[in-house]
């Protein structure tokens, strides 16, 4: 441990999720991509859905994601402005060039099916992709496992990046970081600027570090700026632009207004998100608003920021991250939305308490607070739409990530909960979740809130 790449736990995509827009998109893909010259032999293709992904895949874009993979376009590189206009071609062309080269007849009602009451055993979020070529039809289950990541059955998952020796500094648990920290002098982000540099060379990692940083930031500006209604049928308004302009507006001394500002930085984001533009994930698409709008806390607001505290709050949110997702995990069809924003928020508080000079013991103190009052947070999202409550609760949990890294800094480290007993908590929580608290559209707001 960690054998988790921060790849995997930052990536650079599109909205509106990770696990039912990203992760089909990069399935679907991935299968084609198995028949190498074989695949101009496929005359076919049908993708089925089950579980979470069947119930809340319209709203959550599952069917654009698997248009543009099996396109053959990648989450990381498409351009979100372009997107429309391919969709647009292979549905009323009823044609699609799997992987940009194997014309075959494609309509979306015939060959992505929506199995609504039936899941598979594997994990909430299946999909079964068949192939069918002159010498038979091939099929293929995978699972996205959360965060973008995909699992084909029978392999491990892409998130597992084998380490060659093994990771520089191994550690199983939270409080085997700390201690691995204080026994050596280091920093989690030293920690995991090291074992990621046993993966790729450390220019690279401190790149992409910087890539991540500039694409969270980017998105914080493109959100404040663009005005309208998201997409999707709720007529919800985007609120970023205006609150910008309000706050731009007001006087200054009211003390409270950075709380303002931070909410304006998340509902950017996940504005964004929602309108499928291009977001970071961190540690998901749904909860892709709460680092960037601490990480612009940090750069915008606090005296004396510099360039190596953001880059050590992305490291260490990053460590943190890989933590979730090897002992728990970030998928809500398995979590609830604890496993979301309560991940996302203990990544930021975990990363601005680094940023801000605090102990590994404070780090890890501020990751388990933030934690442990999301615990038991509930997936229910309105139309599975991910705008209610999703875009909101990231601006409250931005807020509380400061908070969290504020109490921690103000204490010594030394607290009794810990931050391994809070995700094994979650963990544990999450398994006991009923199935329609868990990203599929059947509880919570999502039947309680009138919508046409
Ligand atoms: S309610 Fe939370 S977990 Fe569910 S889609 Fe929204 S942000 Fe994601």
């Amino acid at each position: 441990m960690s054998a988790l790449s921060i790849r995997e736990v930052f990536r650079i995509g599109i909205g509106p999720s990770s696990s039912h827009t990203v992760g089909p998109m990069r399935a679907a893909r991935q299968f084609l991509l198995e028949f190498g010259r074989d695949i101009d032999t496929v005359d076919e293709v049908t993708v089925e859905l089950y579980g979470s992904l069947a119930l809340t895949g319209r709203g959550h874009r599952t069917d654009d994601g698997l248009v543009l993979g099996l396109c053959g376009l990648e989450p990381e590189t498409v351009d979100p402005q372009d997107v429309p206009r391919v969709l647009e071609q292979v549905r009323s062309a009823r044609i699609l060039a799997l992987l940009g080269r194997r014309a075959v007849p494609f309509i979306d009602d015939q060959h992505i099916v929506f199995h609504r009451t039936r899941s598979l055993a594997g994990h909430p979020n299946a999909m079964r992709f068949s192939a069918r070529t002159v010498a038979g039809t091939r099929t293929a289950v995978y699972y996205s496992i959360g965060g973008g990541t995909v699992r084909r059955e029978g392999q491990g998952t892409s998130a597992a990046v084998p380490h060659e020796p093994g990771p520089v500094h191994a550690y199983d648990s939270a409080a085997r970081l700390v201690e691995l920290c204080v026994n050596q002098g280091l920093s989690i982000a030293q920690v995991m600027l090291v074992n990621q540099s046993a993966l790729e060379d450390e220019p690279s990692v401190l790149v992409f570090i910087e890539q991540v940083r500039l694409a969270m930031l980017q998105s914080i500006e493109r959100g404040s700026a663009n005005d309208g209604v998201l997409p999707g049928g709720l007529g919800i308004r985007r609120r970023a632009p205006a609150l910008r302009r309000r706050l731009l507006e007001s006087p200054a001394g009211d003390p409270a207004q950075v709380l303002d500002w931070v909410s304006l930085y998340a509902l950017a984001v996940n504005e964004e998100n929602a309108a499928g533009a291009r977001v970071v994930t961190a540690p998901t698409n749904g909860s892709a608003g709460v680092i960037p709008a601490v990480l612009k806390y940090y750069e915008g607001h606090v005296p004396g920021a510099d360039a190596a505290g953001s880059r050590d709050l992305l490291l260490t949110a990053g460590a943190i991250g890989a933590l979730f997702k090897e002992k728990a995990s970030v998928s809500a069809a398995e979590m609830g939305c604890q496993g979301e924003i309560g991940v996302s928020c203990s990544m930021a508080a975990a990363g601005l308490t680094a940023a801000l000079g605090g102990t590994p013991s404070q780090v890890e103190n501020a990751a388990e607070i933030a934690l442990e009052h999301h615990l038991g947070l509930t997936c229910d999202p309105v139309a599975g739409l991910v705008q209610v409550p999703c875009i909101e609760r990231n601006a409250l949990a931005a807020v509380k990530a400061i908070q969290s890294s504020r109490l921690a800094l103000a204490g010594d480290g030394e607290h009794l909960v810990s931050l391994d007993a809070a995700i094994e908590t979650m963990r544990q929580t999450g398994l006991d979740m009923a199935v329609r608290y868990k990203e599929t559209s059947l509880g919570g707001l999502a039947v309680n809130v009138i919508h046409c």
